[in-house]
C-alpha cells in the first residue's frame, strides 16, 4: 500500500509560544520558503490571538491557517472558549484530539467527537491527532487505543473522510516534545493500520487516506518519516519555530513527494 498519490501536509504546531510579532515575522519566513516547496500543503497552527494578523500575513500566499483547539457549541456561555464559527471566516483547518488537550486538559473522545461533528458542519477540514501513552504502548495496546480513539471520533455518518479533508495525525504521546520517537518502520505500520481502518469505516481506499507523523519530528529524521509508504507528511511542534528546521522538514516532504511521483 502507498500514499503515494497524496499531496503532502506539513503542518506547525506553535503551541503556547510567540508573541504576536514573533509569529508574524516566522509566517513570513514559512511563506518564502514554502514558495521552493510546490507539492506540499503547508499549514500554521498558531495561537488564537495570532489568527488575524497572521492571516494578513499571509495573504494571497498558499500556506494555510488552522486553530490549535475550538469548542463544540457554535456560541454561548462558554468562557475562554472559542467557537468554530468565530475560526472560520481566517482558518481552513483546526486542529483536533491534540494530546496536550486529552492529556492536560481531559478531553474526553466524546468531546472530540462532539468537536469533529462542529467542525465538519462549519466547512472546517480536520487534522485529527490520535496516539497512545508509553504505558498504553508498553502493554500492547497501541492499535486498540487508536480505533477507540477514532472511532469514536469519526462519526459513521460521515459522508466521507477524504471529500472532508481530514487528515489523521499520528502522535505517539511519548513521543511528543521528548526527542524520543518510534522507528520509521514502526511509524509506518501504525499509520498503515490506521489507514486501512479508516478505508475499511468509509468505503474508500487506504491510499486515499491522509496520515502524518507527528511526535519530535526535526531536520534530522524527518526524511525518515515522510518517505514511509503510509505516512503523507508531518505535524511539527517545537522543531516548527525554528525557520531553518522546519524548512529542512519541508524540503523532505517535497523529496518525498517527487520521489514517489509515477514516471
Ligand atoms: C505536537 O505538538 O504536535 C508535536 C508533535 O510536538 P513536537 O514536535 O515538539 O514533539
Amino acid at each position: 500500500m502507498t500514499a503515494a498519490g497524496l499531496r503532502p501536509v506539513v503542518a506547525a504546531n506553535w503551541k503556547m509560544h510567540t508573541t504576536v510579532e514573533e509569529g508574524c515575522l516566522l509566517a513570513r519566513d514559512v511563506c518564502e520558503r514554502a514558495d521552493k516547496h510546490p507539492d506540499i500543503d503547508v499549514v500554521l497552527f498558531p495561537p488564537f490571538v495570532h489568527l488575524w494578523p497572521v492571516a494578513d500575513m499571509l495573504g494571497a500566499t498558499d500556506v494555510e491557517l488552522g486553530a490549535q483547539n475550538m469548542h463544540w457549541e457554535t456560541s454561548g456561555a462558554f468562557t475562554g472558549e472559542i467557537s468554530a464559527s468565530m475560526i472560520a471566516p481566517v482558518c481552513r483547518y483546526v486542529l483536533l484530539g491534540h494530546s496536550e488537550r486529552r492529556h492536560v486538559f481531559h478531553e474526553t473522545d466524546d468531546m472530540i467527537a462532539r468537536k469533529v461533528r462542529t467542525a465538519v458542519a462549519a466547512g472546517l477540514r480536520i487534522m485529527l491527532a490520535i496516539g497512545e501513552t508509553e504505558q498504553e504502548r508498553r502493554n500492547g495496546e497501541t492499535i486498540a487505543v487508536l480505533t477507540r480513539q477514532l472511532s469514536t471520533a469519526l462519526p459513521v455518518d460521515l459522508p466521507s473522510l477524504t471529500q472532508e479533508g481530514i487528515v489523521i495525525a499520528y502522535e505517539p504521546v511519548w513521543a511528543i516534545g521528548t526527542g524520543v520517537t518510534p522507528t520509521p518502520d514502526d511509524a509506518e505500520r501504525v499509520s498503515a493500520a490506521i489507514s486501512l481502518w479508516c478505508a475499511d469505516r468509509f468505503a474508500c481506499q487506504p491510499e486515499a487516506v491522509k496520515v502524518v507523523y507527528g511526535g519530535s519530528v526535526t531536520a534530522e529524521n524527518a526524511v525518515s518519516f515522510v518517505r514511509q509508504p503510509s505516512i503523507s507528511g508531518a505535524l511539527v511542534g517545537g522543531a516548527s519555530l525554528r525557520i531553518d528546521e522546519f524548512d529542512a522538514i519541508m524540503h523532505a516532504a517535497q523529496e518525498s513527494r517527487t520521489l514517489r511521483e509515477v514516471p
